[in-house]
């Protein structure tokens, strides 16, 4: 039975409440959690709060730094259990499951090496004056999540935090919070101060909301749907917080008729299946250009023919996706674009033998599909791909820009000022340039701009959003 990590502890929810954690490769119960409640997140918050006058507040940047990078080891150490666990919890295939450990870790190692290394300036002033710019602690740090890779999402948001001296609070998602939980063990086992780090599972609607609306906490950083993001951010605004979005997506990969397409292609399916496709960065739309359109989805066709989803020993493109819900909301969007006479242009497999209870979708490639439609404009988090034909570089650049949303963009051409003129006119945060999603990426600066968010995560950059900025101007006299 899973439980809250409050103070260095474990304990149960103050009410006793429990709730289900569900395999979704088999559909069934495999454990319990802590169903979290205003008066555990109250508990959460006054330990954070505590941890910042006790041991914690005391070590220098650098042994912040030195448990950070053992937590990094112990991860390594532990790399096939924790990979185990947290392709249990999410469904991923095992191998995807092993990289997002491995990144955990990763975030670990960086942050830890670049917890002493954040310093000061000192700014010419009047010669009478002394004046220094210090970066210090929020203080209590609010971090919720989401389902999708809790293990690289407690590396990409807790962990900077702790880095800079912050004491977090973290609600992971319902759905899955398995791993996040495996690594409160490993901090207190790297020497973690008590309070530095907790954890309280539950209902977004319950232990979420309390999080966000709690009176004592300095900063809250969400990831997860524009819809909650919004609530969060009204949430903290209430309180005049600080407060960083990282929402969703819905990614333009753009194929120029000069681009290496094999690559390309390879890139293409890789960017969709992964996860099942829940993934904020997800290439979810595939804007060809039409002298080569036929040709290009032709190859894409042929490798989505020989994707499958499978249950995740079986290593497959796919796995299963997160729950029931989600499973019906991406059949809905199959549905739905079937209904309104949109071409299926191939469907992946769904392997053979899976348990009957997993959430299995086959990987799906629609096109053309109309600009309008849904499936063009909409965020699926599934493995679903929308082809979409363009004339030339300007309807190219219009038509990536066409969404709500603005995460990722992949680029691909031979042309090096084309690559260039497109990567400045798209409106995301990320773009990439023959290549997608390169690694884990955790040296490289993320998020978003319209509705996929605001602020950023990863690398070094990421420091700044956790820490106040103070300027201390001091009159030294002649
Ligand atoms: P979600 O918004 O439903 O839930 C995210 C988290 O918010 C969960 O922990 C949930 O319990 C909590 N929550 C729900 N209601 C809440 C409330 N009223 N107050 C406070 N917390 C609440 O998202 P999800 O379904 O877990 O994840 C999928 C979404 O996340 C997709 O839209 C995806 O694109 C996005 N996402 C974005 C990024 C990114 O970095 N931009 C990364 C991963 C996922």
């Amino acid at each position: 039975m899973a439980q809250h990590f409050i103070n260095g502890q474990w304990v149960a929810a103050s009410n006793g409440q429990t709730l289900p954690v569900i395999d979704p490769s088999t559909g069934e119960v495999f454990d319990t959690l802590a169903r979290g409640n205003a008066a555990d997140i109250d508990k959460a918050v006054a330990a954070a709060r505590a941890a910042l006058s006790g041991p914690w507040s005391r070590l220098t940047a650098t042994d912040r730094g030195r448990i950070l990078m053992k937590m990094s080891a112990l991860m390594l150490e532990r790399v096939d259990a924790l990979a185990q666990l947290e392709s249990r919890d999410t469904g991923k295939p095992i191998s995807q499951a092993r990289n997002d450990i491995i990144v955990a870790a990763r975030y670990c190692e960086f942050y830890g090496g670049a917890a002493d290394k954040v310093h000061g300036e000192q700014i010419p002033y009047m010669n009478d004056f002394h004046v220094v710019v210090v970066r210090e602690p929020y203080g209590v740090t609010a971090h919720i999540l989401p389902w999708n890779y809790p293990a690289q999402m407690f590396g990409r948001s807790v962990v900077p935090a702790l880095a800079m001296g912050n004491a977090a609070v973290l609600k992971p998602s319902e759905d899955a919070c398995l791993t996040p939980l495996a690594f409160c063990d490993i901090a207190r086992e790297a020497g973690l101060p008590d309070g530095a780090l907790n954890v309280v599972t539950g209902l977004g609607e319950e232990a979420g909301a309390a999080l966000t609306a709690h009176h004592d906490i300095d900063f809250v950083t969400f990831t997860g749907s524009p819809e909650v993001g919004t609530l969060v951010q009204k949430a903290a605004a209430d309180r005049t917080l600080k407060c960083v979005l990282e929402l969703g997506g819905k990614s333009p990969q753009i194929v120029f008729e000069d681009a290496d397409l094999e690559r390309a292609a390879t890139f293409i399916l890789k960017a969709i299946t992964q996860n099942g496709g829940q993934t904020c960065s997800a290439g979810s739309r595939l804007l060809v250009q039409r002298s080569i359109y036929d040709r290009f989805v032709g190859m894409v066709v042929e490798r989505f023919a020989q994707s499958s989803a499978g249950a995740p020993a079986m290593d497959r493109d796919c796995g299963p996706l997160i729950n029931a819900a989600q499973k019906d909301r991406v059949e809905g969007f199959i549905r739905r674009a079937i209904d309104t006479g949109i071409p299926v242009l191939a469907q992946g497999a769904v392997a053979e033998g899976v348990p009957a209870g997993g959430f299995y979708v086959a990987p799906t490639l629609f096109g053309p599909v109309p600009r309008d439609h849904q499936l063009a404009c909409d965020e699926v988090f599934g493995p679903v791909l929308a082809a979409i034909p363009f004339e030339d570089e300007a309807d190219a650049i219009a038509l990536a820009n066409a969404t709500d949303f603005g995460l990722l963009a992949g680029i691909w051409t031979r042309d090096g000022g084309r690559q260039t003129r497109v990567a400045k006119r798209m409106q995301c945060g990320q773009v990439y340039i023959n290549c997608y999603g390169a690694g884990g990426g955790v040296e490289l600066p993320f998020g978003g701009v319209k509705r996929s968010g605001h602020g950023r995560e990863k690398g070094f950059l990421a420091l700044e959003e956790f820490c106040n900025v103070k300027t201390v101007v001091q009159y030294h006299g002649e």
